[in-house]
């Protein structure tokens, strides 16, 4: 498998730290607000990621953390006169809601940065041992001239960066780029005990540490949105490798942003649309088949022209499906004949470039392709005159295909209980809308098929004779 790297800007094959496993750390959200659908985007590639992994053979160690304190955090708690504790238990708890309803995995860990307290202290405290980070007046900083390497993630070398960090200068700092790794309390801000007063952490220095204790010294993947490569993943490099001289990702994967009118999905300005709102009007495939209709790296344009376009081709993958299974009920040749064992042998070409095009840095734009080349070649050779295990083994392949891509699992059956369910409601529709004829008939179409509605205060019931 083939890796896009940012450390070395280049393609490079996987290899694994423990054979067959995978340790992976993937930057996740604040927890201040409802996650936008480009955040999601950056949740939905990893998770694909993720999947495709476990999908060749490998066990995967997914850690994707909430950042449950920081500058954004405490504003809006302030502002909603609440704790930083109360509205990161309430958006990590929508996060999951929204996740799931985007069919993301859930992670093996996700790490809250505030139950890491002692960790990160000690962390900054042997930096500081290490001489690699000093302290003022409370605040601690890394030095990031001790750290020879700053700068390779990002590109850039140090003076320039320099002479960047220059425009805002801060007294108390020995160098321009250094940046806090502990903040001490401000009035109106919590506290955590630390041997330079009350404070709370740096953003950086909380993912360095949970990916530490979590998975190791050294990790296979550390991920995140390309908003992160500098400085955020620049500083945990800076401060992972200062402490254990080791390196902290051998891989460093990053996704491309969705904007919207081609700038940036942003809370800050205000031109984001939540993932909720989004799933409301879409369901998840549409959704995830959107974002992985382009490879991972290229920036994705936002908007509802595409939404439908991904809805119609959603669709038409359903299609198949749905004469799929219809077909099942109807045909009455069991087993495989001998040109249909050859036909089906043939489909595997279809995995195969499937395979070929994931193995390449994960390029799930050619692996929708190799879909619907595997949906075309169904349609012209299945059909009401093909076996039954034949039919079976055509379907099992769209599913196996749309897995890692965490899509087209579902069924186009709808079940007896459902199919009552959604005309006990359109009774209750009818009657709302004083239509008393539908309501009848839909009651007395269902009394032919043995159901008997009861209406109750609590509202309708039914049973079956
Ligand atoms: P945040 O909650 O802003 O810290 O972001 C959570 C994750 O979403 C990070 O990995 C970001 O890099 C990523 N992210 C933020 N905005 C976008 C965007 N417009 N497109 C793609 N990913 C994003
Ligand atoms: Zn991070």
């Amino acid at each position: 498998m083939k890796i896009y790297n940012t450390l070395n800007n280049k393609k490079e094959e996987f290899v694994p730290i423990e054979k067959n496993k995978v340790r992976m750390y993937v930057c996740g959200p604040t927890v201040y607000n409802f996650f936008h659908i480009g955040n999601g985007r950056t949740f939905i590639v990893f998770d694909t990621i993720r999947r495709y992994f476990e999908y060749r053979g490998y066990e995967v160690k997914f850690v994707q953390n909430f950042t449950d304190i920081d500058d954004k955090m405490i504003n809006k708690a302030n502002a909603e006169g609440t704790t930083v504790k109360e509205l990161g238990d309430r958006y990590i708890k929508e996060y999951y809601q929204d996740a799931d309803s985007l069919n993301i995995e859930r992670a093996t860990v996700n790490p809250r940065a505030t139950e890491y307290m002692a960790e990160i202290v000690n962390f900054v405290s042997e930096l500081i041992e290490k001489g690699y980070a000093y302290e003022v007046d409370g605040d601690v900083y890394f030095s990031t001239k001790r750290f020879t390497k700053y700068g390779r993630l990002s590109g850039q070398n140090i003076e320039d960066l320099q002479a960047g960090a220059r425009i805002n200068v801060d007294e108390r700092k020995q160098d321009p780029m250094d940046f806090a790794v502990w903040k001490s309390q401000k009035p109106g801000e919590p506290g955590w005990e630390s041997p330079w007063g009350l404070g709370r952490p740096g953003w950086h220095i909380e993912c360095s540490c949970m990916a530490k204790k979590i998975l190791g010294d050294t990790i296979d993947i550390h991920a995140g949105g390309s908003d992160l490569v500098f400085p955020h993943h620049e500083n945990e490099i800076a401060q992972s490798e200062a402490l254990t001289g080791k390196p902290f990702a051998n891989y460093w994967m990053h996704s491309a942003f969705v904007n919207v009118n081609n700038v940036k999905m942003s809370k800050s300005l205000n031109n984001f649309f939540t993932a909720r709102e989004i799933l409301d009007a879409y369901e998840a495939d549409v959704i995830r088949f959107l974002m992985l209709s382009a490879h991972y790296r290229q920036q994705l344009n936002f908007s509802e022209e595409l939404l439908e376009s991904a809805k119609a081709s959603v669709e038409r993958i359903y299609n198949t499906i749905a004469n799929l299974e219809n077909l099942l009920d109807e045909v009455k040749l069991e087993l495989t004949t001998e040109d249909e064992k050859v036909y089906l042998d043939s489909l595997n070409k279809h995995r195969d470039k499937y395979i070929e095009r994931m193995d390449d840095d994960f390029n799930t734009a050619d692996a929708i392709t190799s879909i619907f080349d595997l949906i075309k070649d169904i349609n012209t050779n299945i059909s009401v005159t093909s076996s039954k295990e034949a039919i079976t083994k055509a379907l099992e392949l769209i599913r196996e295909l749309g897995g890692p891509l965490g899509m087209l699992q579902k069924s186009t059956k709808i079940s007896l209980e459902d199919e009552i369910e959604q005309l006990v409601e359109q009774r209750q529709q009818a009657r709302k809308n004083r239509d008393w004829a539908l309501a009848d008939k839909i009651r007395d179409e269902l009394k032919e098929r043995g159901i008997v509605l009861e209406d109750t205060p609590q509202g309708v019931r039914w049973k079956k004779l």
